[in-house]
């Protein structure tokens, strides 16, 4: 299959895109709804009026270019977000963006025949790095969270994301729905680089439970207390590591125990308090289930064997999410007519499409992260191959809004 896109624009917008939001020292902060986001969202609209395409902005700020077909009805979206991880790279969330932007450029400019509408799509605040939860526009789009709890959402500094909205000129009051959701985005993760492919075909998004935990025990001196008369709550914690690596291990999960406070903190003192979050993950809703009835289990259980006292708070939880087949053997198909080596995989990070998915045929595209590093400044994809995804997507929205 010969290529459509105008691949140096393609590029060139996601070069210029990616240097908004630099701070003096280098590093690139886009939080969702600061003045760098909206920096990169008059640059968008920008484009997207340049294109041709209809400017859409909706009550949470979702922002769409909108290209009619010759039938009414909803679009085909193919969306993804601009905003930002602290010192983040260029890649995450504006490939999806950018390359829906030249899908519908050229779409328009070659006039190439669809009779859906087609619509690209930027969803505010997928990242929960400023306002929490995350993927908030997409949910809001879908009707999974409420408009009045989005725009509540307080960030550290207790501004509202509606306040915010407000402040650089993002509330809209524009409606859409969709009818079929795809997403291009860049893996960020380590398989496609490692093992040499140049497009994953995603088949799902991993879910997820996470709890903070507390071991409350006995501290007292770390010279004269002996190992058997301790109530260390950093053993129970030990303990429960190292049961729940293992569980996680054998089901073919990940279990993470990434942040952990102990008290006093001394290094004369046995421990009297630990703190720690849990964030456990799976691609298989019978195996997270699983694996989160026993993590609640060994938690208690480690605490009962050190003779500490525990105190667990559930922080989050999603379910694993599974595209529908005939979309992920579009993609693959695509893949294949253009020559592009492709695995079937599930991802590891949440996206937007994790709220579609339910609900209308939803797609996902990766191209390798070299390196497998994202949500830092080394994120780095190839071009040639960002502009391969570009392709492939426009293959799908076309064939989609023509079925
Ligand atoms: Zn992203």
């Amino acid at each position: 299959m010969e290529n459509r896109l105008n691949h140096a624009r393609l590029v060139s917008s996601l070069e210029k895109l990616g240097t908004i939001g630099i701070r003096e020292d280098g590093k690139r902060y886009r939080l969702a709804l600061s003045d760098g986001d909206k920096q990169a969202r008059d640059l968008l609209c920008g484009w997207i009026k340049d294109a041709g395409l209809e400017l859409k902005i909706d009550a949470i700020g979702n922002i769409f270019g909108l290209l009619p077909g010759t039938e009414n009805g909803d679009p085909v979206i193919a969306g993804s977000h601009i905003d930002t991880v602290p010192n983040a790279g260029m890649f995450d969330g504006c490939v999806g963006v950018l390359s829906g932007l030249e899908a519908l450029r050229t779409i328009a400019e070659k006039k190439l025949p669809h009779r859906r509408p087609l619509a690209v799509a930027a969803w505010t605040n997928e990242e929960g790095s400023r306002f929490l939860p995350g993927v908030l526009g997409s949910s809001v789009f879908v009707g999974d969270v409420t408009l009045e709890k989005a725009l509540a959402a307080r960030d550290f500094s207790g501004m509202t994301a509606g306040a915010e909205l407000n402040r650089i000129g993002y509330a809209g009051t524009d409606t859409l729905k969709a009818c079929a959701y795809l997403e291009f985005h860049v893996e960020q993760g380590p398989f496609l680089d490692a093992e040499k492919i140049e497009i994953g075909v995603v088949i799902g998004i991993t879910g997820l439970s996470r709890w903070d935990v507390t071991y409350k025990g006995e501290a007292n001196h770390a010279g004269t207390t002996p190992m058997n008369l301790r109530h260390d709550p950093l053993i129970a914690a030990s303990k429960l590591h190292l049961a729940m690596s293992a569980a996680a291990a054998e089901k073919n999960a990940v279990f993470t125990i990434g942040h952990m406070e102990v008290a006093p903190g001394a290094v004369n003192v046995v421990p009297g308090t630990v703190f720690f979050t849990i964030d456990l993950r799976s691609q298989d809703r019978t195996v997270l289930d699983e694996l989160h009835a026993r993590c609640e289990a060994e938690i208690r259980r480690c605490a009962r064997e050190v003779g500490v006292e525990v105190e667990c708070v559930p922080t989050d939880h999603a379910d694993p999410v599974s595209f529908a087949p005939r979309m992920i053997e579009k993609v693959e198909r695509f893949a294949n007519l253009r020559g592009l080596s492709n695995r079937r995989m599930g991802s590891g990070a949440g996206h937007d499409a994790q709220v579609f998915a339910p609900r209308v045929p939803t797609a996902m595209i990766f191209v390798p992260s070299i390196g497998g590093k994202s949500h830092c400044p080394e994120e780095l994809s190839d071009m040639k191959l960002v502009c391969q995804g570009a392709e492939i997507l426009t293959d799908c929205l076309l064939e989609l809004a023509n079925e």
